[in-house]
């Protein structure tokens, strides 16, 4: 079958082996295991000779078209999915990395990340080697004095850094490092690492991908032989996405390049509607000219995403005042649902962190997260401008 766009895999892709009674839409399996009559057939699947289904958590047919979609969109040899991104990420280095290993990452990782280095992995005796993000060179030698694992993430989280995945990547394979890039930020319709010299790509399910904000899951995509690794790793473990939540997802995955269109779209224009705004100090979005990243992020993202921060003068005292303000924006954790959601970067991605951590990263204690959603852009900037002039002149004198 010719290869469709896209947006029409984003509808189609993946499901028709999951189908089942003439519906229409994949059925949500709850059952936890899958009977058979024929001791023969029932070997014949349990081992792996055959095509089929034995115990829930090691796969369930909702989850397959879930797993199959996202390895359609991402255009990889196989996919396997978890209860969580955070899974998603656990399993995946607890299945490469052993001890006396080295792996080289950015200090700008997603927060649970960030958590994963500088905690959980010294502990078995992994050494992680965190570079300052977008300082290629730091990475190039990082990586060039040996590394079992290169671990990406770009656009980061929150002040959305660009890394050059296809520079990084030709180095790593000289010392024969696994290149993994989690893709949460950019989605498949804005960037494909595979495409760019990745090996494995991660998805926290639980953002754009599913964009609704109901159901968590996380996603891991590439070869077979490193997929069918960590899978197994996964199925042993237990960190298995539920049928419920894969339905969820696959329903949300449907308007995907719809809605990542429109938050591309979204972004670009909040993004330079604060940079009109007195009282606003920075602004992080990859798609504005005068990002550090922009130029590479021009050539390796077909959109530059959903999401944007900034900084605002008066720090946390401004940002006190002005989100509980904004009408059209959900103040929480998350991220790329389809409601615009807001927050402090020290309450939501680097909570775990603390505030000296975060200044080592460059995320100043007033730092807003903006998640752009799909509502129709002049509301979105209404909303902003009635905040910003709802603060007490205190406020606005000070900046
Ligand atoms: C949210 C997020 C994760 C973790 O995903 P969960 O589904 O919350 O476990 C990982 N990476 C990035 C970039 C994220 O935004």
């Amino acid at each position: 079958m010719k290869k469709t766009n896209i947006g029409t895999r984003a509808i189609w892709a993946g499901e028709k082996d999951s189908l089942a009674f003439g519906a229409t839409q994949v059925p949500v399996v709850h059952s936890v295991s899958f009977g058979y009559d024929d001791m023969d057939d029932w070997y014949e699947v349990a081992v792996g000779n055959k095509e089929g289904h034995i115990y829930g958590r090691n796969t369930n047919p909702t989850v397959q078209a879930f797993e199959e979609k996202i390895r359609i969109l991402e255009d990889a040899e196989a996919a396997t999915s978890f209860s969580t991104g955070m899974a998603a990420i656990s399993n995946t280095l607890g299945t490469l990395l052993f001890p006396g290993d080295r792996i080289v990452s950015i200090k700008d990782t997603y927060g649970g990340t960030n958590k994963i280095f500088t905690e959980f992995l010294p502990q078995q005796h992994i050494e992680v080697e965190l570079c300052d993000t977008g300082d290629h060179e730091a990475i190039e030698k990082e990586v060039m004095k040996g590394c079992k694992v290169l671990y990406l993430e770009t656009p980061t989280n929150p002040t959305v850094k660009i890394t050059d995945i296809e520079r990084v990547a030709k180095v790593a394979k000289k010392v024969g490092a696994i290149v993994v890039v989690d893709n949460t930020f950019a989605t498949p319709v804005n960037q494909n690492p595979l495409a760019l010299g990745a090996d494995l790509v991660i998805h926290s399910a639980t953002k754009f991908l599913g964009g609704h904000a109901d159901a968590l899951g996380g996603a891991l995509v590439g070869s077979k032989e490193l997929v069918e690794k960590v899978y197994h790793y996964r199925e042993i473990n237990g960190a298995t996405l539920d049928p419920m939540a894969a339905y969820l997802l696959l329903r949300g995955m449907k308007t995907l390049k719809l809605r990542i269109d429109r938050q591309n779209e979204n972004a670009l224009a909040i993004a330079r509607h604060l940079k009109t705004i007195d009282i606003v100090d920075d602004v992080f979005y990859p798609g504005l000219e005068e990002h550090k990243g922009h130029d590479i992020a021009k050539t390796q993202m077909k959109g530059f995403g959903g999401m944007l921060s900034f900084s605002v003068k008066g720090g946390m005292d401004t940002v006190r005042h002005l989100l509980p303000k904004l009408n059209y924006s959900n103040r929480a954790a998350n991220l790329g649902a389809v409601e615009t959601i807001v927050g402090p970067a020290r309450t939501t991605s680097h909570v775990e962190c603390t505030p000296e951590e975060r200044a080592a990263m460059g995320i100043p204690e007033g730092l807003i997260r903006y998640s752009a959603g799909i509502e129709d852009i002049e509301d979105l900037k209404e909303d902003l401008n009635q905040a910003f002039q709802s603060l007490p002149e205190s406020l606005t004198v000070k900046g």
